[in-house]
C-alpha cells in the first residue's frame, strides 16, 4: 500500500518555498488522507529559518483553515517541527517532530548541523578539540536527551550530521565506535512509544542517495519493536513524495511489514508495506 501521507511539510512561514495552499491540493490530487504540516517552529536566532514568533498564530491559523477546506476528504493536521532551542509551546499543535539542527558556541552563536559544513567545522574546531566523532557524541547525546524530555511522538532525521559528513568526513560512519554511539543512543529511545522518521529530504536535495536514518540504525529499531514513519521533509512540492518507493522498498529489505502515517479518522494509524 502506498504511503499517501507525510507529516514532515514546511510551509513559506519557515524555509519552506510551496505556499501551504498549494502544498495541500498537490497532496490532495496525489490521493493522499492525510497531511500534515510542521513548520519549523519560533526560535530567538536564525530567522529566515523558523517561524516569526509574531507570526506563529498566522501559520496556525491558515493550518486550521486548510483543515476545514478538506474535511471529509483529506485530513489536515497541525504540526510544528521543534528543537529544544525553540520558543513555542507545543499545546496547541496536533504533534510535533523533535528534531535537533544546532550546535551552540562559546560566544552563544549557533552552528547548524545541516547548513553550510564550514559552520560545522567551526564548531568541532571550537568545542570538540578537532574530533568529528566528539561532535557526534554530543549529537546523539543531545537529540536524545530531547526526545525523552520532551515525549516527542516524531524522532526527526535521527542521524542529520550525515549531511555534513559526506563533505567533511570528520568521521567514519562505518567505525564500531560510531555505530556504537549511535545505536546506544537510539536503544535509549526505543520503548518510548516515539516514531522514528525515515526522512528522504535530503535525497530530494540531492545530498543523499538513502534516508535518514542509516540501514544499521532502521534494523536495529526493528528488532527493537520500533516503529517508522516515512516523511519527505518537504520544502518543496515538487519533492513531496520523492524517495518515499525507495524507503518502502527498505523498509521492507529490513523486515518491516507496516509502518505508520498520519491517519484519516485518528492521529496515527498503521498500514501494510506489503
Ligand atoms: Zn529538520
Ligand atoms: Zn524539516
Amino acid at each position: 500500500m502506498p504511503i499517501l501521507s507525510c507529516a514532515h511539510v514546511h510551509t513559506p512561514y519557515c524555509d519552506g518555498k510551496t505556499p501551504a495552499a498549494e502544498m495541500a491540493k498537490r497532496a490532495f490530487d496525489l490521493g493522499f488522507l492525510s497531511l500534515g504540516f510542521s513548520s519549523h517552529a519560533p526560535q530567538t536566532f536564525d530567522p529566515g529559518y523558523c517561524i516569526d514568533p509574531a507570526r506563529e498564530a498566522d501559520y496556525k491559523a491558515e493550518i486550521r483553515g486548510l483543515k476545514q477546506e478538506y474535511a471529509g476528504r483529506m485530513t489536515v493536521y497541525l504540526g510544528v517541527e521543534r528543537d529544544m532551542l525553540s520558543c513555542c509551546s507545543t499545546e496547541d499543535y496536533d504533534y510535533f517532530i523533535a528534531s535537533f539542527h544546532y550546535f551552540t558556541m562559546p560566544d552563544g552563536h549557533h552552528a547548524p548541523v545541516d547548513a553550510g559544513p564550514e559552520q560545522l567545522k567551526q564548531y568541532v574546531d571550537a568545542c570538540c578539540g578537532g574530533d568529528g566523532l566528539e561532535m557526534a557524541r554530543q549529537y546523539f547525546s543531545a537529540l536524545r536527551d530531547y526526545v525523552l524530555a520532551s515525549r516527542a511522538p516524531i524522532i526527526g532525521h535521527f542521524d542529520l550530521l550525515r549531511k555534513n559528513n559526506a563533505v567533511l568526513r570528520l568521521y567514519d560512519e562505518e567505525s564500531p565506535a560510531y555505530r556504537n554511539m549511535a545505536l546506544d543512543a537510539l536503544r535509549a529511545l526505543a520503548g518510548t512509544g516515539a516514531l522514528l522518521e525515515v526522512n528522504t529530504g535530503a535525497m530530494a536535495r540531492g545530498y543523499l542517495s538513502t534516508p535518514y536514518p542509516a540501514p544499521f540504525l532502521l534494523k536495529a529499531w526493528k528488532e527493537w519493536g520500533g516503529e517508522v514513519i516515512v516523511n519527505s521533509d518537504c520544502h518543496d512540492v515538487r519533492f513531496l513524495t520523492t524517495g518515499f518507493a525507495e524507503s518502502e522498498a527498505l523498509l521492507r529489505s529490513l523486515g518491516y511489514t507496516h509502518a505508520v502515517r498520519l491517519g484519516k479518522d485518528t492521529l496515527w494509524e498503521r498500514f501494510s508495506l506489503t
